[in-house]
């Protein structure tokens, strides 16, 4: 065994053995709702992982699916005694599990994707000639698709500085200074119209930039592939590093960005860089609520809001989005709002049917509000919930930008 495994398995012993298996867990995991099995929940994953550290079990692709098979939404952690981060010990078992069986072909595929802008760029550019061709529909089974004329050229054209449109912060609070556009990779490709009106908000309270971000490395992160996530935050680190504030419009994004500073602190020659650029990270909403943002009028919409993981556990944000949207349009609260809608990054298409209940149950509680519109602000859950506007029928789902 060779030192970074060893490391591993000291980083998934120390997780493990804080579990003392009350079971408190199964009442919140959306898998084991779906898949009613002891091995999909944080228990039962523990129980595996530590069979595995122990050299109870030997690891072979078998387990590596049972891993996969987590949402990484943090919601077992949230209602654990202990506060066992089973998030956390999954991703690392991915990591082991990578390094022992060797990395899975679609998952270096995809890491090699959004590892390279010249091909996030070529893909959102097909993305929307294939809506003008038509082509756009049958993509629409795979990932609903937003395009409009005023797409994604001019948001992805690389550096870019946007006016100041107007001094809406309120004049007690510190100006917020240079602010910088996190665009992340599916905001890039499938909404470009969500993150333009994400640019004019911003800029209604400051001078925006937006730099050539790379992938967050969130999914290299989840896959096994944290040296390459490492390599792709220290790209960011050095894009970003004139900006005052980054602001980030996907919660996955902005989760992943808030943990630079962790990911990067053995690393002496990045760390405090890590570390400062993670205190400039703000998720849209959480970014707008704290300058004291007003829309300009309420709109007649009633509207619903479905909170992503990543924002609500990942970063702690729930109070500041509904604010708004309050201020925005008439507001209804959905039951269940904060468990997860299924998307999970790539949980949808490794698991459909497991994805397919999770967001059955969502729906129902969309729908249970009446609500026009859900709101969210990940273009993740963006995706999943556009699935159940299509199966529902009685809403429209948007990102958060587009409403306020
Ligand atoms: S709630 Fe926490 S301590 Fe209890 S079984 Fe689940 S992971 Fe273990
Ligand atoms: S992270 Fe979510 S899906 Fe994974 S075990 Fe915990 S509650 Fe279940």
């Amino acid at each position: 065994m060779n030192k970074t495994e060893k490391m591993s398995l000291a980083k998934i012993q120390a997780i493990v053995n804080q579990c003392d298996r009350c079971g408190a867990c199964l009442t919140v995991c959306p898998v084991y709702d779906v898949a009613h099995r002891e091995a999909a929940v944080a228990r039962g994953r523990l129980a595996t992982v530590r069979a595995m550290a122990e050299g109870g079990l030997t690891p072979d692709s078998k387990m590596a699916e049972a891993f996969e098979f987590c949402l990484l939404c943090k919601a077992c952690t949230e209602n654990c005694p202990s506060k066992v981060k089973t998030d956390e010990a999954m991703i690392e078992a991915r990591q082991y599990m990578a390094v022992k069986l060797g990395r899975r072909a679609k998952h270096r595929l995809l890491a090699g994707f959004l590892g390279n802008n010249v091909l996030i760029k070529l893909a959102a550019g097909t993305l929307k000639l294939s809506k003008k061709t038509g082509l756009g529909g049958l993509l629409r089974c795979v990932v609903p698709l937003e395009h409009t004329k005023a797409g994604y050229r001019e948001m992805a054209a690389g550096p870019a500085a946007f006016p100041a449109l107007s001094n809406i912060p309120h004049p007690e609070r510190p100006h917020p200074g240079k602010i910088a556009y996190f665009q992340g990779c599916a905001m890039k490709m499938f909404f470009p119209a969500a993150a333009q009106a994400t640019v004019k908000l911003l800029s209604r309270t400051a001078e925006v930039t937006i730099p050539e971000s790379a992938c967050c490395g969130m999914p290299h992160l989840a896959h096994g592939m944290a040296d390459q996530a490492q390599a792709l935050a220290k790209k960011n680190i050095e894009a970003f590093a004139d900006a005052d504030r980054i602001i980030t419009d996907c919660a996955s994004c902005g989760s992943s960005l808030k943990e630079y500073g962790h990911r990067l602190a053995a690393d002496p020659q990045w760390a405090a860089r890590a570390q400062e650029f993670s205190s400039k990270v703000m998720g849209l909403s959480e970014y707008l609520y704290d300058v004291g943002y007003q829309p300009k009028q309420k709109n007649a919409l009633r509207v619903t809001y479905h909170d992503p993981c990543h924002l609500v556990r990942g970063q702690g944000i729930k109070k500041q989005p509904r604010d708004l949207l309050q201020r925005a349009a008439e507001y209804v609260e959905m039951p269940r709002a904060d468990k997860c809608c299924g998307g999970a990054g790539t949980f949808y298409l490794d698991f459909p049917e497991a994805s397919r209940k999770i967001l059955s149950e969502k729906v129902k509680n969309i729908e249970s509000t009446d609500a026009d519109v859900v709101v969210t602000e990940c273009p993740a859950c963006l995706m999943q919930l556009a699935k159940g506007e299509q199966q529902s029928g009685r809403f429209k789902a948007m990102h958060i930008s587009q409403v306020l």
